[in-house]
């Protein structure tokens, strides 16, 4: 029998997942299609550090939506957990922000200004000895350092499984699936081809991540999402758990509550190159070297590559694809797309029932690279 099903969503990563789960929230069933596993990239291997008051658009672009989608995570947790069976560990976390350089103080105190100021955040500044009071085994030569309170994080391989499972358990289907090619007419997509067969569907969405480009000549429209290969360790420490998150000289120290403490983050333009490597993982050591020299040598539990989807400006891609009546975009969400997820899901899952959200999306439509390909 053929199949079908109203919405397909490519891609079960954290995006379509998350469109999955608002939609079946408004009573809508979809297939997510997904050929690797859900989760099983970036969003499976990420951070999962849900900050919305500093990084790449904020203060800027990105703030207000990304403020929008850290209340949505807050708001979200108790249910979801509960729904889905899956404790995915949405969690307060409290930050040491290093001044390596001279030149970095400045900047890092006028960010502790800013996030002190926002209701739930606490966040000043410390001397070299404040540093050294909280966490002894920090590199003595540190110039001081922000300490910030109120920022949160997920475990996202758990979030995005969440997602899935509680929109499976409102009437969605996840499909194992390689998608080939999309087919239709007059401005209409009605089916998805996949390797092994094809889906008839009502409408389409786009979260396909970094591979997000296979889908222009689809579509015939440009969808300009870019892979920025990220690399982590995840380092066991002999010893005290750090209690803080902590970065400084290009090195990030995440304190997971698997015990283990995730290092990196690296950015390489680097294509599709998803290889973990030797010589990327030197260079983390190297830079841990300077801030917390007791994990430079520790033993080594996973090595993480994986690929962010990034466009020109930065900004998520969230709307109408030009020229299409029923697919939807809902990818480019760069170094930021668990925090973004649930807006990602919320606001596709409004567009595509309503033909509007309440969230601030107006600056990330298609629209902006709607130039037609031949
Ligand atoms: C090292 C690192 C650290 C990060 N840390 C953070 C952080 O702290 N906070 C934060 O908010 N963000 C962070 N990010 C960014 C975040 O992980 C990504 O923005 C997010 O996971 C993107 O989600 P996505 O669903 O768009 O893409 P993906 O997770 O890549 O999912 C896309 C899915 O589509 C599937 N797919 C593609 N093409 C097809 C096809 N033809 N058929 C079927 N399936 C297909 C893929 O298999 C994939 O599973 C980090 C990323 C990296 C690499």
């Amino acid at each position: 029998m053929a199949e079908t099903t109203d919405v397909a969503i490519i891609g079960g990563g954290a995006a379509g997942c998350a469109v999955s789960y608002y939609l079946a929230q408004l009573g809508v069933k979809s297939t997510i299609i997904e050929r690797e596993g859900l989760g099983n990239q970036a969003s499976g291997n990420s951070a999962g550090g849900l900050n919305p008051l500093t990084g790449v658009g904020i203060p800027g672009p990105l703030a207000a939506f990304g403020w929008e989608c850290f209340q949505l995570h807050a708001d979200l947790y108790a249910g979801l957990k509960h729904q889905s069976g899956i404790d995915y560990q949405h969690r307060t976390v409290a930050k040491i922000d290093l001044a390596m350089e001279e030149s970095e103080i400045d900047g890092l105190k006028e960010t502790a200004v800013r996030m002190d100021a926002v209701e739930g955040f606490e966040a000043h500044w410390l001397e070299p000895e404040d540093v050294a009071k909280l966490e002894p085994r920090i590199a003595p030569g540190i110039l001081g350092g922000m300490y910030d309170h109120g920022n949160t994080g997920v475990d996202s391989y758990k979030l995005t499984n969440a997602f899935a499972a509680a929109a499976t358990e409102m009437g969605a289907t996840v499909r194992v699936g390689n998608v080939q090619g999309l087919e239709g007419n007059s401005g209409k997509i009605d089916r998805v081809i996949l390797e092994d067969g094809e889906i008839s569907c009502g409408q389409v969405v786009m979260a396909m991540g970094p591979w997000s480009r296979r889908a222009e000549s689809w579509l015939g429209i440009y969808i300009p999402v870019d892979p920025l290969k990220g690399e982590i360790l995840r380092l066991e420490l002999e010893g005290d758990r750090i209690k803080y998150d902590i970065s400084g000289g290009g090195a990030s120290i995440y304190p997971k509550l698997d015990g283990l403490n995730w290092c990196g983050t690296t950015e390489d333009w680097n294509g599709f190159d998803r290889e973990p490597s030797e010589k990327v993982a030197k260079e983390i050591r190297k830079r841990l070297a300077r801030v917390f020299p007791d994990l430079a040598d520790a033993k080594l539990a996973k090595h993480t590559a994986c690929l962010r989807p990034v466009t020109p400006d930065w900004l998520p891609v969230l709307g109408r694809a030009p020229g299409w009546e029923n697919v939807y975009l809902a990818t480019g969400a760069g170094k930021k797309g668990i925090l973004l997820a649930t807006g990602i899901g919320r606001s596709i899952a409004d567009l595509m029932t309503t033909g509007e959200t309440a969230l601030s999306i107006q600056r990330f439509s298609p629209e902006r690279f709607a130039t037609q390909l031949e």
